[in-house]
């Protein structure tokens, strides 16, 4: 990231006004049967957006996203670095950028993961989830999240409670749309009846998915449909891994990207990846792009939770969007190269329960 060039963007210190033609670039997709629609592109604020990083380069990135017609920005309590830094730094956003746009924007926040010491501070009690919920409002500077997830299924607090509170914030007005994330699809199909029999739905489940990552595939998505859900699927990159960055890669490249990462640009999995680069070729596509129309043909994921740290990876993977079709051929040449686990599910923990 070039920090000089953008402290000196001067149109970044001038008031922002939105694009007008930002909703002309593409549809938007109905989660599930409920009034929620979604870009089929929505940004993720986990990494990128945390006191890391210049304010004026998360600035440059979330206006172009809305300037595109991605008005879906999903955060959580934890997101930074450190913790709870990307929701502050949001709420800045919204005060400096975004506050004339409230209406137009859906914002998501979670609580799930550790956030701070005690026994309520992680996983999926009634207190956690609301005292989070609460925590998160004032950082955003928002009167409503329009989704609030609970991030991980809890294997020792009573379902009920987790989607209890879920309900809670949601008839208090906190929360518009109730959501799960990572939960198996045994848990989905649980709470699903569990918030029915409460009057508020869950619209959406949150898991990973990505082509190298398709454990959705075995049941998830079928439950999702049968429970008239929708899909937001996050990692679809697997973190970058399903781009152009690591394809020449060398050793010491491979030191400087995500830390996550790291452990699994195996010789095999780099293997799958250059392999997957000459299928999105043959289509005219980047790696990412493809990976990212994959997700979203014949309507699998109801929007691709992406990450970016620049408008111009932005952009490249705005351009999946030209070219959602695959044939049949191509399905099962990606199904082929992609067997075998690329050991890359890292939430897998989380949706055992
Ligand atoms: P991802 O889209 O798989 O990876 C994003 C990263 O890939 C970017 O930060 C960038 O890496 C790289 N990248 C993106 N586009 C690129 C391009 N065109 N060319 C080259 N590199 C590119 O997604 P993710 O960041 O892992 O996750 C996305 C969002 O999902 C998160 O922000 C969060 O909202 C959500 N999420 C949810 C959970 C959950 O438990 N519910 C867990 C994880 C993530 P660099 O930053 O290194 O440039």
């Amino acid at each position: 990231m070039d920090y000089e060039r953008v402290n000196s963007l001067p149109e970044l210190h001038r008031p922002y006004t939105a694009a007008a033609d930002r909703y002309e670039h593409f549809g938007y997709r109905r989660v599930g049967n409920s009034g929620l629609l979604l870009p089929p592109l929505s940004l993720g604020l986990w990494w990128n957006f945390g006191d890391n990083r210049p304010f004026d380069a998360q600035r440059e990135v979330l206006r172009h996203a809305f300037d595109s017609g991605i008005n879906h920005f999903d955060l959580a309590n934890n997101y930074g670095p450190p913790a709870g830094s990307a929701e502050e730094n949001f709420g800045r956003m919204m005060r400096k950028d975004f506050k004339g746009y409230r209406n137009e924007l859906v914002i998501s926040s979670k609580a799930g993961y550790d956030m701070w010491p005690g026994p309520f501070g992680s996983f999926g009690s009634r207190k956690y989830l609301i005292s989070s919920a609460e925590a998160s409002l004032q950082k955003l500077g928002v009167n409503y999240v329009d989704i609030f997830y609970s991030h991980r299924f809890d294997p020792k607090t009573p379902l009920e409670e987790t989607i209890g509170a879920l309900d809670t914030l949601v008839r208090q007005g906190k929360a518009l749309y109730a959501g799960i994330s990572s939960y198996s699809a045994e848990r989905t199909a649980q709470a699903a009846q569990i918030a029915r029999d409460l009057g508020t739905p869950l619209v959406i489940h949150q898991p990973s998915y990505n082509i190298l990552n398709p454990w959705v595939e075995h049941g998830l998505l079928d439950t999702l449909r049968d429970e008239q859900m929708g899909a937001i699927a996050f990692t679809p990159l697997a973190q970058g891994l399903l781009t152009d960055k690591y394809l020449n890669t060398t050793e010491v490249q491979r030191q400087g990207g995500r830390r996550s990462l790291e452990a699994h640009l195996t010789e095999e999995n780099l293997t799958k990846v250059r392999r997957l680069n000459e299928v999105a070729q043959s289509r005219g596509q980047s790696l990412a792009q493809m990976s990212i129309a994959w997700l979203l043909r014949d309507g699998a994921a109801t929007s691709v939770l992406i990450g970016a740290s620049s408008t111009a990876q932005l952009d490249e993977n705005l351009g999946a969007l030209q070219n959602l079709e695959f044939s049949s051929e191509e399905l099962a040449q990606i199904a082929e190269i992609a067997q075998g686990d690329a050991g890359i599910d890292w939430w897998k923990a989380s949706a055992i329960g």
